[in-house]
Order: structure tokens, then sequence, then C-alpha cells
């Protein structure tokens, strides 16, 4: 019997209009006993072929892979990869000559809901966010190579952490293909030391590239204050970009030894530089009003709906502090990864912010995701990355 998902009369709706999730209050029955991560075909109440994608247990039920009536198999995964390589190709990401940087697959904003994938020189790192993802994640990977050739040595898997916790399945983390850990990558010419073994998400932010771009423009002559630098990339484009002073500060001593480590490649021994292993809200309280530009971009202070409240609470604490202390004529970067938190949500946090330190502020630059990160426009929830530049009077 095939696998199958049959929808409730009228839940095709969303579907028609290419939204790629299917939520388990939709369905009506499920026929041939699919097991979590196997691939369903779905049809209308009526009986008519929708989607097919993979089933999960949550309520996401179903992520659609196509529309379209076809097989999903190698020739499917090979074609995928293509198209969302040759994304990068002709956004001229993928092939300049200071850059090794970038996201090759943006679940589904590549029509590939579940699967990250970011390159870093000849290493794909690729991160399974559904038990789907994971089960195909051989036939994936020779998509990879297939579609990348030489250029991709090696391909390391590392999900343990964004599979669901509760999933029955080998999560081991480990290397599809090759093993070189030589983790050095270029982005717009600056040098990163990249931990996928063990720092965070694949192991840089990717995201952040024309962000930290923009700020280089802005650095010149500046006392910078760069919180929550992670392994330092706001810090290294200001150092190029002629700022007097960058200070890093991030709670965690790791990122903190990354931050010097790329420091150290890229302008060694530059004095000008100085990372603190400390809370943000800590440092903020003690520090002075020296600064004349200072970069916040924290963790996801929301990860579910229901964290919304205290997250825009937190946003607005922690602008208010830095809006308070920053110079006259200060320049601001501040920003917001929380999938839930609405480009309104977080334009009123800081507008709050902004009063409650009563200073005059403008609104410079409205910052996003860059084109490597794509937003389906079917499945505006993947709009995750909120940036605003202020100007502080
Ligand atoms: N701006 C970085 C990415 C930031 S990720 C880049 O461009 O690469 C968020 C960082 O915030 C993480 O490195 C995490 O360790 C740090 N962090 C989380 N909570 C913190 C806190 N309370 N104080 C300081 N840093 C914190």
């Amino acid at each position: 019997m095939e696998k199958a998902v049959i929808l409730k009369r009228g839940k095709e709706e969303s579907l028609q209009r290419f939204h790629p999730w299917i939520f388990s209050g939709a369905i009506q029955r499920i026929e041939g006993k699919p097991e979590e991560g196997d691939v369903v075909t779905v049809y209308t109440n009526d009986h008519k072929f929708i989607a097919r994608g993979h089933v999960q247990v949550g309520s996401i039920a179903v992520r659609v892979l196509t529309f379209n009536d076809e097989p999903i198999d190698q020739t499917f995964w090979n074609r995928r990869i293509a198209t969302a390589y040759d994304l990068r190709e002709r956004t001229g990401i993928s092939s300049r000559e200071d850059n090794n940087t970038y996201r090759l697959v943006h679940g589904e904003g590549d029509n590939l809901p579940g699967l990250i994938v970011d390159i870093y020189g000849d290493t794909a790192v690729m991160q399974a966010h559904s038990v789907g993802m994971h089960v195909c994640r051989m036939e994936i990977a020779k998509a990879m190579q297939e579609v990348l050739g030489d250029k991709l040595k090696n391909i390391y898997y590392k999900s343990d952490t964004t599979l669901p916790y509760k999933a029955d399945i080998n999560k081991d983390n480990g290397y599809l293909l090759g093993g070189n850990a030589g983790n050095i990558s270029t982005e717009y010419g600056l040098k990163f030391h990249i931990d996928w073994l063990r720092g965070q998400k694949t192991g840089f932010f990717v995201d952040q590239r024309e962000n930290r771009s923009l700020l280089e423009k802005y650095a010149k002559g500046r006392k910078l204050l760069n919180m929550f630098c992670y392994t330092g990339g706001f810090s290294i484009y200001a150092l190029r970009g002629g700022a007097e002073i960058v200070h890093s500060v991030d709670s965690s001593s790791k990122a903190i030894d990354l931050t010097n480590a790329n420091v150290e490649i890229n302008f060694p021994g530059d004095a000008r530089h100085t990372a603190y292993a400390e809370d943000a809200f800590d440092f903020l309280d003690r520090m002075g009003n020296n600064y004349n530009l200072i970069i916040l971009d924290p963790p996801a202070f929301a990860k579910h709906r229901d964290s919304l409240r205290n997250a825009l609470i937190g946003y607005r604490r922690l602008n208010a502090k830095a809006i308070e202390k920053i110079q006259p004529g200060g320049i601001l970067f501040t920003f917001s990864c929380s999938q839930v938190v609405s480009k309104e949500n977080f334009r009123t946090a800081v507008f709050t912010a902004a009063a409650m330190a009563k200073r005059n502020v403008r609104i410079l630059h409205q910052l996003t995701q860059p084109a490597d990160h794509p937003v389906s426009i079917y499945h505006p929830e993947g709009e995750y990355l909120k940036g605003l530049v202020l100007y502080v009077e």
C-alpha cells in the first residue's frame, strides 16, 4: 500500500499556494504505515495528488519536497542541489576570488525544508532539521559531489542538536566524505577559523556577511564595541575598516579564543583589539560611555511563540542600555535572529528602548539576511534575520 496522507476537506488551500508545511491538524488519515522520515504522497480529501514530502511526528507533520508528481530519488536530489548551486552562481557569491564561504542550501528558501548546507572552502557542513533529511543524507551528499565535483573534498554531517530530540535514530556527527579539518575559510578577503566540530551552528554565522561588510564602511576612526561577537566576524571587518579601537564581548570563552585567533591571522599583533569573556548585560552595566559604534547581535531570545513576550522585553532592555551609553553621533547596529519576532515586533522594541533612553534616534538602514539565505515568498517565516542601523544624536 502506498504511504499516503489524506487531508481533511478544504485543507489543501495553503498547499495550492505552495506553503511547504502540513500541520497535523489538517490530516484526515494516514495510509501505508509510514515511519518517521519516510516520503509520503499527499492527497486532497477527494483523492487528488497535491504534494510529496517527508513525514514526521509533531505539529509540522509533513514537509513538502515537491508539488509535482515525481519520484524522490537520486535524480531529484541532484536536480535540487544543482538548482541551489545555480542560484549562488547567478548571485555571484560562489564564484568570487575573495570569498569561499556561503550558504548552499537554506531550507524552505531552496525548496528543501529541513536542510541547511554551508560551504567553507572545500568543505560542506550539512545540518538536518527533519528526520526525512537525516534519512536521505547519503543521497544529498552524493548530489553535492555530483554538482560541486572537485571543489568539494569534505562533507561534515552535524545534526545531533538540530534533529528532533525524541526521534529514534542514530544522530552521530561525522564526515560523509573526506575528513580533513583544515578549517580556514575566506569571507570577502578576510580569513576565519571555522570550528564545525565544536562551534555553534555549522561553525560560523554566514548570514551576517553583508551586514559585516556594511559595518566596515562605518568603522573608520570609531571606537567600537562588538557585543555577542562569537568568532569576531564584525570585529575583523571593523579592523580592516580603520576603527580606532575594537572591543569584542562574548560570554563563551571558547568564542573569545576563536575571536583572538581570527584577529591574529588577519592583523597579527594589532593592539587596537581587545576581547572580553563576559556576560553582555554585565559589560553594558559596567562600561563607560566611550563607544561611538556598538553592535548588538544576540542569540535568538525567543525560540517559540510562547516566549515572544519575554524576548521582546529582553531586546528592549538590551537596546536601551546601549542607546543610553553610546556617544552623541553614535551608530548602533542592532539585530534579532528570532524567527518568531517579526520586523514590526523588533522595531517596536527598539523604538521603546530609544524612548526609555530619551535619545533622538533615526533609522539609517534596515537589514536582513543575504541572497544565499533566500526566502520563499510562500513561506515568509523563512525571513528570520532583522537588523536596524541607527544614528543616535
Ligand atoms: N555576531 C556573531 C554571531 C553572534 S551569535 C557573528 O557575526 O558571527 C550569539 C553569540 O552570543 C554566541 O557566540 C553566544 O556565545 C553569545 N552569548 C549568548 N548569551 C550571551 C550573554 N548573555 N552575554 C554575552 N554573550 C552571549
